[in-house]
């Protein structure tokens, strides 16, 4: 549905994104993370037309971008990061100058409109002026306006920043929700904003492309160790001995010490042995009861660092 082709922006001596390619597959959400700088705000910038590229060619839904910006801008709805909304308008007047803007028939225009802000929920509202609307709503008015036109696909530049964490829960089931009927492409510097809404993900730093996979097939690709967390009822003295001794125990350490003689600790092991079972039955044998234990396995968080700071050699 969307085909980035070795994309590279240059402003002036500075290249903000170099050599960029990736696809979006028709249905998908895909993330494209990257911490500030690293050219997202760019490359959607590009793919929709706003600006134009210095090398490369972007596609969407089958039409070139520079060449056929008419027909490819009819498939996309955009929500910049900082959404173009007339604050002295109301909700219905601004959606309605969008329509007009993207000409929407007019004897749809209404039904359409009524559809979207039903979606988005903000039928309630749809009279107030935007200026006296919280982030949250107005965000949901930016969502609407990229929706405005039924585009196939929406480009949606950091769609949650800036809200309060229930506003953001309420934006993320809506673009879930959104998933079902478009092709969408989010962009985050936040780790589980992708990994809570997307089913791959694109990690760009610096302009470049570090790691395209699914957020799942990223946690496990990297690392030999894995880690848990397991709290025992018993004195740290022997039971720190007890489970040094498992074999494929690679590390332990005291993490705290919930009540006395109630410890957590952090254990990692090699991660092809799974050293679960047999601390339970160590910790039963010596009579020791096991209060609680969880894996605690890389998060996304963990493997951008690994991407962006050890394999690029890039400080953060
Ligand atoms: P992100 O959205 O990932 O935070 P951007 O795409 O906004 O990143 O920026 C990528 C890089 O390009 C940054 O180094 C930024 O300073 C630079 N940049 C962005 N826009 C311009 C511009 N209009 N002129 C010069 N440099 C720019
Ligand atoms: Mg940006």
């Amino acid at each position: 549905m969307i085909e980035i082709q070795n994309l590279t922006k240059r402003y002036g001596q500075i290249k903000a994104v170099s050599n960029l390619s990736f696809t979006v597959n028709k249905g998908e959400i895909l993330g494209f993370l990257g911490p500030n700088g690293a050219g997202k705000s760019t490359t959607m910038n590009i793919i929709t037309g706003f600006i134009p590229a210095s090398e490369g060619s972007v596609k969407v839904g089958g039409y070139d971008i520079m060449e056929n910006p008419k027909e490819a801008k009819k498939h996309i709805g955009y929500l910049p990061e900082l959404p173009p909304l007339y604050m002295d308008m109301t909700i219905t007047e601004y959606l309605n100058f969008v329509s007009e803007l993207k000409m929407v028939d007019k004897s749809k225009r209404k039904a359409q409109l009524d559809d979207i802000m039903e979606l988005v929920r903000i039928s309630d509202v749809r009279n107030r002026l935007i200026k006296n609307l919280s982030k949250g709503y107005k965000q949901r008015v930016g969502l609407a306006q990229a929706l405005v036109g039924s585009p196939d696909v929406l480009i949606l530049d950091e769609p949650t920043v800036g809200l309060d964490p229930k506003q953001i829960i309420e934006i993320r089931k809506l673009i879930k929700a959104l998933g079902k009927q478009h092709t969408i492409i989010l962009s985050s510097h936040i780790l589980p904003e992708v990994s809570a809404v997307c089913e791959r993900v694109v990690i760009i730093n610096k302009g470049e492309i570090a790691a395209v996979d699914t957020p799942e097939n990223l946690s496990k690709g990297f690392g030999t160790s894995s880690k848990f967390s397991v709290t025992i009822a018993g004195p740290k003295s022997s039971v720190e001995g007890y489970i040094r001794d498992i074999y494929g125990v690679k590390y332990v350490e005291q993490n705290l010490e919930k009540e006395k003689d109630v410890i957590n600790y952090i254990v990692e092991s090699d991660k092809d042995i799974d050293v679960r079972r047999p601390l339970f039955f160590a910790m039963a044998k010596a009579g020791y009861p096991i209060i609680e234990l969880k894996s605690m396995d890389m998060t996304l968080e963990d493997i951008f660092l690994h991407l962006v700071t050890d394999e690029k050699g890039v400080e953060q």
